[in-house]
């Protein structure tokens, strides 16, 4: 089984990424992983690049995609985090699944009340010395006593980019170039969305009709 996930910001995709990939044991790729691991195995080129801040072609991520996708830990199957983002991308990556004779799979979409995705985000608040979180929207997430951490009293902070400002800019710029890639994939149908507004588990299960094909 292969499986492309797409997520707003704050949508979940890095916790849903490993519980899937774990149940039905199949390789969880992202491009960014794919990029460190070559810095790492000496491609000294591409560390340059990086190190300048530049950005990495598209050629040299369809190339780590191809080598990935083809090599002998993929056999069970995939799923890509954060690829393909634009719709360039995925008609380049539906070439070279075609070279390679790989089925797309399904395409994944959580789906997300960006109110909700907002508050998740702005509400966050953490202690600084224990390393507890908190969310100050959420009644269960709550500290019992407001600003200070339940396990050892001190004062909670948050960060300065959570606000639901700077979300709400993530979220539509999200938006804007990932809706025709969502068009795209609704056309070839292929595109599942899931709603996940729920919990962890909620969106888990949902998620796991789809892979089963229910
Ligand atoms: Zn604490």
């Amino acid at each position: 089984m292969n499986i492309i996930l797409i997520a707003p910001p704050a949508g979940g995709k890095g916790t849903q990424s490993e519980l899937i990939c774990s149940k039905y044991n199949i390789k969880h790729i992202s491009t960014g992983d794919l990029l460190r691991k070559e810095v790492e195995n000496g491609n000294t080129e591409l560390k340059n690049i990086m190190d300048a801040g530049m950005l990495v072609s598209d050629e040299i991520i369809f190339d780590l995609i191809r080598k990935c996708i083809s090599s002998e830990d993929s056999k069970n199957g995939y799923l890509l985090d954060g690829f393909p983002r634009n719709i360039e991308q995925a008609k380049k990556y539906d070439e070279i699944l075609e070279e390679l004779n790989i089925d797309i799979g399904k395409v994944i979409l959580l789906d997300i009340d960006p109110e909700l995705a907002a508050k998740r985000i702005a509400g966050r608040r953490s202690c600084m010395n224990c390393g507890s979180t908190y969310n100050i929207y959420f009644d269960n997430m709550k500290p019992t006593e407001e600003g200070i951490c339940n396990n050892c009293n001190t004062a909670l902070t948050a960060r300065d980019d959570d606000n639901e400002e700077t979300y709400k800019t993530r979220y539509n710029t999200y938006l804007e170039k990932t809706q025709p890639l969502i068009d795209y994939y609704k056309e070839k149908n292929v595109l599942y969305t899931v709603d996940a507004n729920g919990t962890v588990d909620e969106t888990f299960n949902k998620i796991e009709d789809i892979v089963r094909g229910d």
